[in-house]
């Protein structure tokens, strides 16, 4: 297991792209961490920084306490798995798992034993005379995961594992790999450009913009609770956060035909008076009774779409070219008839007022319910 730390690691490649700027970071022992954000935010980059097949151009990057900026990959101790599981495909599962420690000169008893410990925690002992062509999707990737595991390693990199995989398949997988981290312990590096798997798979995650810029670090609840910014509201949650902006004045947000009092959701209201902010609440927030402490919106149905257990509300506030779209999760049992009029209540503790210039979050002492 290890630890690592970041500080101001930057990578600038050789074209003079900047494609990390000022990554810092501390990562625990046995930390499972997720680096998630669009295509093209530097995620890839930062991961083969920490596998060395990448150089780091200016920063500190440590490994345990030593400076691992020109540690050779092998030194690293680290195993990789990659979104193309590139297994060999005239050597069977057990040779695909033993490849590795065969080149390694390893006893052939030796390896034996830990390709059938290995098969044995990713359920693949029946599967080990199988080739490749014979596997599902879910099994390539286990093995694929197999073959980093089997080396003993202190930290473990995954780049998007599981994007070749159909729906269900990266349903399991997901708790599957965190079972195996679970187990096996070491310090995990996992990068995906899907907010559930990050949410869902994650001890802390790190959300990336494009250009490499690190735009919060925290757990699942605190990046959906207490995001930092509109990028990562907007980011984590699905359907995303619903934005309504409009310019402050006396305190309150006169926009698409609302007149939300914003004072008792700021710390200091005078901080966004006479400027543009973004309130913000997200679609499951929505209550449909009018509690003590609540903003009332109303809106007209253009679109409802029922999901099972939740029905989800396609709808706009204001009216011509002065309107807005929201989304809205409502139960399905209450769910309002699409082109109907339909007014909803959101709680103040889910209720979010950013400064549209900065982007960033006004203050507030809001403790989310
Ligand atoms: P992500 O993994 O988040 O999709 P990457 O880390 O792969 O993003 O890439 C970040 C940015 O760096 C992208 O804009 C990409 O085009 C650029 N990039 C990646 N590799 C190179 C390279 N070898 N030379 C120049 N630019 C690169």
């Amino acid at each position: 297991m290890a630890q690592l730390l970041f500080k101001d690691v930057n990578k600038v490649y050789p074209n003079g792209y900047h494609a990390v700027h000022d990554f810092n970071m501390e990562i625990k022992d046995g930390e499972f961490i997720c680096l998630v954000g669009d295509s093209g935010c530097g995620k890839s980059t930062t991961l083969r920084m920490i596998a060395g097949l990448e150089d780091i151009t200016a920063g500190e990057f440590y490994i345990d306490g030593v400076l691992a900026n020109q540690m050779s990959s092998r030194d690293r101790g680290i195993a990789m798995v990659f979104q193309s599981y590139a297994l060999y495909p005239h050597l069977t599962v057990y040779e695909n798992l033993a490849f590795g420690l065969m080149l390694e000169g390893i006893d052939a008893d030796v390896i034996e034993e830990k390709v059938q410990a290995t098969a044995k925690i990713l359920g693949l002992t029946d599967y080990l005379e199988r080739f490749p062509r014979n596997l599902s999707g879910g099994q390539c990737q286990r093995v694929a995961v197999g073959r980093a595991l089997i080396r003993k390693v202190k930290i473990f990199l995954m780049d998007e594992p599981l994007s070749n995989l159909d729906a269900k398949q990266r349903v399991t997988m997901r708790s599957e790999i965190r079972q195996i981290h679970r187990s096996v312990g070491a310090t995990t590096i996992y990068v995906t450009h899907d907010q559930t798997e990050a949410m869902t798979m994650s001890d802390r995650i790190v959300v990336m913009k494009s250009g490499g810029y690190v735009q919060q670090i925290g757990t699942p609840y605190e990046l959906y609770f207490y995001p930092k910014n509109l990028f990562v509201a907007g980011f984590i949650g699905e359907p995303p956060m619903n934005f309504i902006r409009g310019k402050v004045e006396g305190g309150r947000l006169n926009a698409y035909g609302l007149d939300l009092d914003l004072a008792p959701v700021v710390r200091n209201i005078a901080d966004i008076e006479g400027k543009e902010a973004v309130f913000a609440f997200r679609p499951e927030a929505v209550k449909l009774e009018c509690g003590e402490d609540s903003y009332k919106i109303t809106s007209k149905v253009e679109l409802t779409e029922l999901l099972g257990d939740t029905t989800n509300v396609y709808a706009v506030v204001g009216e011509g070219d002065k309107k807005v779209n929201v989304i809205l999760k409502v139960n399905p049992h209450n769910a309002p008839e699409m082109g109907s009029e339909f007014s909803f209540y959101i709680p103040r503790t889910a209720s979010y007022v950013f400064d549209a210039e900065t982007e960033e979050i006004v203050e507030n002492d809001i403790e989310r319910r």
